[in-house]
């Protein structure tokens, strides 16, 4: 067996210390997803500092089959992204992007589109005015959810299978784990009512049926109460959610969001990312601070 040299469009995610002082970075490939790799050279090396997280290029693995290791020799950075580290709202998105990827093994199988889909994403981070760090984050992780194969559909109700139009509003369950018209998300409310007829459910402000779901946007993200796990979406999220699947990744994330549809839609796009990585996600511990 001889050795290899081989050679990955990367992203890198984490730089981490090896117990011997040795430094080995997670690279987030198009060719083979993630892959760890040895960098040698003192604090003060060339490589060691072009090859640190969230710089992105070609990377050049020298592959040792019998010992297993790999070791980068060589880093052709491409970007850096260097306005990542000037707010800490943009650092910390770049952050819950690396954790998305090392915690889903590299974002499923698809790897060209999932690195391609970081990128853009680290882009408009770079990109964004200060504070605007949400939009390109939410376009990612509702990307990276159906990439997953984890995506629901919002264009029809799971339940009835009625096609659910955007003025009309719909709802999300993260109990049933689907999208619901007007009608049926107001069905679930009245029997979750019924089921748990206890202090909070008479107390609700919701009032008639048919104020429960709909076009009013300018209500809390969840509907009745938040232990119900019942998103409600407005027009204005729904077109958003279909900019967010169909647009280029800069246009989509450009699209201006008013603060309550902000609301529902991180209510539902980072609910669904926190499933699909079936792990607790350090980012959102931290991230407490800056919503
Ligand atoms: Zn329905």
């Amino acid at each position: 067996v001889s050795s290899r040299n081989l050679v990955y469009e990367s992203l890198v995610l984490r730089a981490r210390e090896s117990p011997g002082g040795a430094r080995i970075l997670t690279l987030m490939t198009a060719e083979a997803g993630l892959v760890d790799a040895f960098v040698f050279g003192g604090p003060k090396s060339k490589l060691r500092s072009l090859a640190s997280p969230y710089a992105s290029g070609r990377a050049f693995v020298y592959l040792d089959p019998v010992k297993d290791y790999r070791k980068l020799s060589d880093f052709e950075a491409r970007d850096s992204y260097p306005a990542l580290r000037d707010e800490l709202g943009k650092l910390w998105g770049a952050g819950l992007v690396a954790e998305l990827l090392l915690k889903t093994a590299g974002g499923g199988g698809d790897f060209h589109l999932v690195l391609e889909l970081a990128l853009d994403c680290l882009s408009s981070l770079d990109a964004a005015a200060p504070g605007e760090y949400d939009r390109p984050l939410l376009v990612f992780c509702w990307r990276l959810v159906s990439l997953l194969g984890l995506g629901p559909d919002p264009s029809s109700c799971a339940a009835c299978g009625a096609e659910i139009r955007a003025g009309a509003g719909a709802a999300y369950s993260f109990e049933r784990e689907l999208f619901l018209c007007p009608a049926c998300a107001s069905r679930e409310v009245e029997a979750a009512r019924y089921e748990q007829a206890g202090a909070y459910a008479m107390a609700g402000a919701d009032g008639g049926r048919s104020s429960i779901v709909g076009a009013d946007e300018d209500r809390a993200p969840f509907i009745g109460s938040r232990a119900a796990r019942l998103v409600r979406l407005g027009p204005g999220a729904l077109r958003w959610l279909e900019g967010a699947s169909a647009l280029p990744f800069a246009q989509a994330a450009d699209a201006p969001l008013e603060a309550t549809v902000l609301d529902s839609l991180k209510a539902l796009v980072y609910g669904l990312v926190k499933r699909a990585a079936d792990a607790p996600l350090q980012s959102f511990s931290r991230g407490a601070a800056l919503s």
